[in-house]
């Protein structure tokens, strides 16, 4: 890593290679190297090249440039997501970026978006979202945790679950009742928790892959100022609405440039072992290739109606479902394919590639569940991208 930084240049006036140019030096002169294996270490090494990135002028591709980000045209955006896979640099901290942070920009105070947005693009806080709870899944108003107004207060008391990286979290935002437990959708705000704040409990939950990459959070008498709330009491369901959309659609582009690489190393790495002599291999890695050019495709689309729109509306569960789908059926493929050395974990010496096939294959039996599951992925598309009748198990909205 050298001490020069790349310089900030007007994005707005140069050529799309002159960018890639200058993003990709960026991105090759200041990688910082391996992650350090201690857990405290490792995340001020993430939050330090998080740092690098805002400092540089190199973060928040699609943020607005008032908000620290870049403000990039689409095909700027699209360079951006190719050359951060390619790069293999850190990517985000936790959960906010992609979803918290259109909710404020949207529907924040001008207050909300000075205090929060800058210290979370460049890592200074992390985000966790606190959405789901024991009862309060897919259906997600049902959810129970509630905040009581106490003067300039709210008092948070109930329980999260599966809260992704809450465990290195500054700020939870939550969905919490303030109306009656019948109002359902009418009843419920959107309210950023201090993670530090007295009352708050974060216990850690372990995966299939043996990592605690989520956890349950426990709030008792937690004291949140009014200020943190974001939009009006009690109206926080479309707040919800926006903030879902753009976690299933956050990653489109991002995901499409990552499983670009990731193919690609498959297919070097069966060709080292001679298995793409058997044309049934290559029947696979040619489906693959298809789906992962419509991955791209579809992320550019993504983008172009979050730019053209605004929101990337109920089309974004397509994409969510393409990806996970797709990220599985590559993951189990490339264990079958490996044969018993695929089932090999990392510390085993005759496990290939570190394990890391068969980690990607654990890892993503959970893709078909976070950011809602590919059942509600489904019925999504099928009620508001196709207009089929609604579920009838469901209640009115
Ligand atoms: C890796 C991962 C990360 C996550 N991260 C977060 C996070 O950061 N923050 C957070 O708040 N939550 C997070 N979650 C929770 C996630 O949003 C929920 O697990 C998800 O919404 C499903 O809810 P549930 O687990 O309660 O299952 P349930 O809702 O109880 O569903 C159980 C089964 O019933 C099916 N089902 C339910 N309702 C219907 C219906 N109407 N039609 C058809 N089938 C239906 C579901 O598809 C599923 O198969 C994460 C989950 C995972 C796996």
């Amino acid at each position: 890593m050298t001490d020069t930084l790349v310089p900030a240049t007007d994005t707005a006036v140069e050529s799309d290679e002159q960018f890639r140019a200058r993003l990709r030096e960026f991105l090759t002169t200041q990688h910082p190297g391996r992650p350090p294996k201690d857990p405290v270490e490792k995340l001020a090494w993430q939050k330090g090249w998080l740092a690098r990135l805002f400092d540089a002028g190199f973060a928040g591709p699609s943020w607005p440039r008032e908000f620290g980000g870049m403000g990039l045209d689409f095909g700027k955006q699209v360079i951006y997501q190719e050359e951060y896979a390619r790069a293999r640099v850190p990517g985000p901290l936790g959960t906010g970026l992609g979803i918290a942070a259109p909710t404020i920009i949207k529907y924040g105070s001008a207050e909300q978006k000075e205090r929060f947005l800058r210290p979370m693009l460049r890592g200074d806080q992390v985000w966790a979202q606190g959405y789901s709870e024991p009862e309060a899944g897919s259906d997600l108003q049902a959810l129970r945790t509630t905040a009581r107004r106490d003067g300039d207060e709210y008092v948070v008391n109930g329980q999260k679950v599966w809260n992704s990286s809450a465990e290195i979290a500054d700020i939870i935002f939550t969905l919490v009742r303030t109306g009656t437990q019948e109002s359902r959708q009418n009843g419920i705000s959107y309210l950023l928790i201090d993670a530090h704040a007295p009352g708050v409990t974060v216990r850690p939950i372990r995966d299939l892959t043996g990592a605690a990459n989520f956890t349950e959070i426990f709030f008792s008498d937690v004291r949140v100022p009014v200020e943190n709330l974001v939009g009006e009491e009690s109206a926080g369901w479309t707040l919800v609405r926006t903030s879902l959309g753009h976690e299933r659609s956050a990653g489109a582009m991002n995901q499409a440039a990552l499983y670009r690489r990731v193919l690609s190393e498959l297919i070097e790495l069966a060709q080292e072992r001679g298995l793409t002599a058997d044309p049934l291999v290559r029947d696979r890695f040619a489906d693959f290739e298809v789906r992962v050019r419509i991955m791209r495709l579809t992320g550019m689309r993504t983008i172009s109606d979050i730019q053209a729109r605004g929101e990337p509306g109920p089309a974004s569960s397509t994409s969510r479902l393409f990806i996970v789908t797709f990220e599985q059926e590559l993951h189990e493929f490339a264990v079958d394919l490996l044969g018993q050395y695929g089932a090999l974990g990392k510390k085993d010496p005759h496990a290939v590639q570190r394990g890391r096939w068969v980690w990607g294959f654990l890892r993503t039996r959970a893709s078909t569940i976070g950011a809602g599951t590919a059942e509600i992925q489904r019925n999504t598309i099928a009620e508001q991208v196709l207009g089929l009748p609604r579920d009838p198990a469901m209640p009115p909205r």
